[in-house]
Protein backbone atom coordinates (compact mmCIF):
# COMPACT_ATOMS: atom_id res chain seq x y z
CA UNK A 1 0.00 0.00 0.00
CA UNK A 2 1.52 3.55 -0.60
CA UNK A 3 2.04 5.46 2.06
CA UNK A 4 0.67 8.75 2.72
CA UNK A 5 2.91 11.18 4.31
CA UNK A 6 2.01 14.52 5.96
CA UNK A 7 4.10 17.70 5.68
CA UNK A 8 4.09 20.43 8.10
CA UNK A 9 5.80 23.40 9.10
CA UNK A 10 5.65 26.50 10.72
CA UNK A 11 7.39 29.44 8.72
CA UNK A 12 11.10 29.39 10.04
CA UNK A 13 11.32 25.82 9.47
CA UNK A 14 9.92 26.05 5.49
CA UNK A 15 13.07 26.59 4.22
CA UNK A 16 14.59 23.38 5.88
CA UNK A 17 11.27 21.18 4.76
CA UNK A 18 11.76 22.31 1.19
CA UNK A 19 15.66 20.94 1.34
CA UNK A 20 14.43 17.63 3.25
CA UNK A 21 11.76 17.05 0.51
CA UNK A 22 14.54 18.13 -2.28
CA UNK A 23 16.73 15.28 -0.40
CA UNK A 24 14.03 13.09 -0.32
CA UNK A 25 12.31 13.75 -3.82
CA UNK A 26 12.37 10.03 -4.85
CA UNK A 27 11.07 8.46 -2.01
CA UNK A 28 8.46 11.32 -1.41
CA UNK A 29 7.27 10.69 -5.01
CA UNK A 30 6.30 7.44 -4.45
CA UNK A 31 4.03 8.42 -1.63
CA UNK A 32 0.97 9.92 -1.12
CA UNK A 33 1.77 13.67 0.03
CA UNK A 34 -0.53 16.03 2.38
CA UNK A 35 0.58 18.90 3.69
CA UNK A 36 -0.62 21.91 5.28
CA UNK A 37 -1.49 25.10 2.93
CA UNK A 38 1.96 27.18 2.56
CA UNK A 39 4.27 24.00 3.15
CA UNK A 40 2.67 22.41 0.08
CA UNK A 41 2.82 25.15 -1.98
CA UNK A 42 6.37 25.63 -1.34
CA UNK A 43 7.60 22.02 -1.13
CA UNK A 44 5.47 21.69 -4.73
CA UNK A 45 6.92 24.25 -6.37
CA UNK A 46 10.25 23.43 -5.18
CA UNK A 47 10.80 19.74 -6.66
CA UNK A 48 7.66 19.50 -8.48
CA UNK A 49 5.47 16.70 -6.66
CA UNK A 50 1.78 16.09 -6.15
CA UNK A 51 0.45 17.62 -2.67
CA UNK A 52 -2.83 17.45 -1.30
CA UNK A 53 -2.82 20.66 0.76
CA UNK A 54 -5.03 21.32 3.50
CA UNK A 55 -6.24 24.66 4.56
CA UNK A 56 -3.15 26.99 6.27
CA UNK A 57 -1.83 25.95 9.54
CA UNK A 58 -2.91 28.99 11.41
CA UNK A 59 -6.37 28.68 9.28
CA UNK A 60 -7.16 25.04 10.22
CA UNK A 61 -4.39 22.63 8.08
CA UNK A 62 -3.36 21.13 11.33
CA UNK A 63 -6.42 19.74 12.94
CA UNK A 64 -7.42 18.74 8.94
CA UNK A 65 -4.75 17.10 9.04
CA UNK A 66 -5.03 15.75 12.78
CA UNK A 67 -8.85 14.42 12.09
CA UNK A 68 -7.33 12.12 9.09
CA UNK A 69 -4.29 10.97 11.57
CA UNK A 70 -7.63 10.15 13.56
CA UNK A 71 -9.63 8.18 10.99
CA UNK A 72 -6.11 6.29 9.83
CA UNK A 73 -5.46 7.67 7.10
CA UNK A 74 -1.83 9.36 7.70
CA UNK A 75 1.09 6.74 8.51
CA UNK A 76 3.82 9.43 8.75
CA UNK A 77 4.06 12.30 10.02
CA UNK A 78 6.96 15.09 9.27
CA UNK A 79 5.84 18.63 11.78
CA UNK A 80 9.05 21.10 11.80
CA UNK A 81 7.57 22.99 14.27
CA UNK A 82 9.35 26.29 15.13
CA UNK A 83 10.32 25.61 19.41
CA UNK A 84 11.11 29.42 19.70
CA UNK A 85 8.44 31.41 18.21
CA UNK A 86 4.78 31.28 19.59
CA UNK A 87 2.26 30.25 17.61
CA UNK A 88 -1.28 31.71 17.67
CA UNK A 89 -2.88 27.69 16.75
CA UNK A 90 -0.96 26.41 19.27
CA UNK A 91 -3.93 24.05 20.68
CA UNK A 92 -4.17 23.14 17.06
CA UNK A 93 -0.85 22.11 16.98
CA UNK A 94 -0.65 19.97 20.16
CA UNK A 95 -3.98 18.57 18.89
CA UNK A 96 -1.89 16.85 16.07
CA UNK A 97 1.06 15.26 17.83
CA UNK A 98 -1.76 13.91 20.42
CA UNK A 99 -3.19 12.38 17.69
CA UNK A 100 -0.36 10.97 15.86
CA UNK A 101 0.26 9.50 19.75
CA UNK A 102 -3.56 8.12 19.94
CA UNK A 103 -2.91 6.46 16.90
CA UNK A 104 0.91 5.35 17.20
CA UNK A 105 1.90 7.52 13.90
CA UNK A 106 5.65 7.91 13.68
CA UNK A 107 5.86 11.60 13.67
CA UNK A 108 8.89 13.69 13.33
CA UNK A 109 9.46 16.96 14.98
CA UNK A 110 13.24 17.62 13.53
CA UNK A 111 15.13 17.19 10.88
CA UNK A 112 17.48 14.11 12.62
CA UNK A 113 14.50 12.26 13.23
CA UNK A 114 12.78 13.10 9.46
CA UNK A 115 15.47 11.86 7.67
CA UNK A 116 15.86 8.60 10.45
CA UNK A 117 11.83 8.15 9.68
CA UNK A 118 12.13 9.01 5.83
CA UNK A 119 15.26 6.51 5.76
CA UNK A 120 13.27 3.76 6.70
CA UNK A 121 10.31 4.25 5.03
CA UNK A 122 12.57 4.48 1.51
CA UNK A 123 14.19 1.04 2.84
CA UNK A 124 10.64 -0.21 3.75
CA UNK A 125 9.99 0.95 0.11
CA UNK A 126 12.23 -0.50 -1.50
CA UNK A 127 11.93 -3.99 0.17
CA UNK A 128 8.14 -4.48 -0.95
CA UNK A 129 8.10 -4.90 -5.17
P1 LIG B 1 1.41 26.45 6.52
O1 LIG B 1 0.97 25.92 7.94
O2 LIG B 1 2.13 25.36 5.85
O3 LIG B 1 0.13 26.79 5.81
O4 LIG B 1 2.25 27.66 6.77
C1 LIG B 1 1.94 25.38 8.81
C2 LIG B 1 1.70 25.86 10.20
O5 LIG B 1 2.07 27.00 10.51
O6 LIG B 1 1.13 25.11 11.02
Amino acid sequence: MTPRVALIAHDHKKDDIVALAGEYAETLGRCKLVATGTTGARIAAAHGLTVERMLSGPHGGDLQIGAQLAEGRVDVVIFLRDPMTPQPHEPDINALVRACDVRNVPCATNIATARMLLDTLARRMSQQV
